[in-house]
């Protein structure tokens, strides 16, 4: 089967709040891995939907942190930024259908309400000011994983009607991230656990939207040692370039892979090939919060 028509298309989906660290390096290889042992493609998408957040210069130098690793992603890089009229279309239908409605209430009004929004208010026309948010009814949606137990949440009484457009004009990660696997074909995202909790309510947008399922697999993220996420934004230390090789063969010591023989680890073009030929799916961590020095330090 060629590429193109593989049923398998993954993808990573940097945002550029700044460099990549360690553990969003194991995010962009567990993907790889997963999508070239399938056969698969491999996208990237860069998620610069909210500029506040973002550093500048962080998207290129992910995007070179990457080629130094080795990871190369098929076709062109898919700039969120340059999608706003997908997201105002897809927005536009589910207002027009009234599963979205516009929503003033205060940061306060929430939180009095124990921070969920659910049914209070529903303008169907735009009084300004507003977010835009998405009305869920009282449903359970369990979201299967390929290595995790199934989840099960209430949309209406653990997540609540849920934004897809912020006050402040931006749109939320929520919807770009649905309406952008559904254009770019995803048939399998791989990613960190963190987002495990968002994935029964992107899976009901899905379904809003009658975009095709996706298939998940959420591989427990590495956390610093004061158990918190590594993350771009507290600053977690970039990866170093120049120790690509190293970098790879700590990532897939993290996703519990075996280790290429020293005579295919001296680029990163060889420890690649060789991880794609030996992926263990089963083989991955399960246990949620692993921190990153039990990896250093052996
Ligand atoms: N942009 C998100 C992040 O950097 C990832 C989104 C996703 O994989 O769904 O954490």
């Amino acid at each position: 089967m060629s590429q193109t028509d593989s049923p398998y298309t993954g993808r990573f989906a940097p945002s550029p709040t700044g460099p990549l660290h360690i553990g969003s390096l194991i995010g962009a290889l567990a993907s790889f891995l997963d999508a070239r042992a399938n056969g698969g493609r491999w996208l990237l998408r860069m998620e610069n939907i909210d500029p506040p957040r973002e550093i500048a210069g962080a998207d290129q130098r992910i995007l070179s942190t990457l080629r130094r690793h080795g990871l190369l992603w098929d076709g062109d890089v898919l700039e969120q930024s340059s999608r706003h009229v997908a997201y105002n279309t897809a927005l536009t239908e589910l207002l027009n259908s009234g599963h979205a409605f516009y929503c003033s209430c205060s940061r306060r009004q929430l939180r009095e309400r124990g921070g969920l929004h659910q049914g209070e208010c529903a303008a169907a026309v735009d009084p300004g000011d507003c977010a835009i948010r998405l009305r869920v009814p009282d449903v359970t949606v369990t979201a299967n994983d390929r290595l995790q137990p199934p989840l099960s949440q209430n949309l209406q009484t653990e997540v609540g009607d849920f934004t897809l457009k912020r006050r402040d004009g931006h749109y939320a990660y929520q919807l770009a991230v649905v309406v952008d696997d559904a254009f770019q074909n995803i048939s399998h995202v791989v990613r960190g656990s963190d987002l495990w909790i968002s994935t029964p309510r992107q899976q009901y947008l899905q379904s809003m939207l009658k975009f095709p399922a996706v298939s998940y697999l959420h591989f427990p993220v590495i956390v610093g040692d004061d158990g918190h996420k590594l993350s771009k934004q507290t600053f977690a230390a970039a990866v170093d370039d120049s120790r690509a090789c190293e970098n790879l063969l700590l990532a897939l010591r993290f996703l519990n892979q075996p280790l290429p023989p020293p005579a295919q680890a001296t680029s990163p073009t060889k420890i690649l090939g060789w991880a794609v030929d030996h992926w263990q799916l089963a083989a991955l961590p399960r246990v949620m919060g692993q921190p990153q020095s039990a990896f250093y330090n052996n």
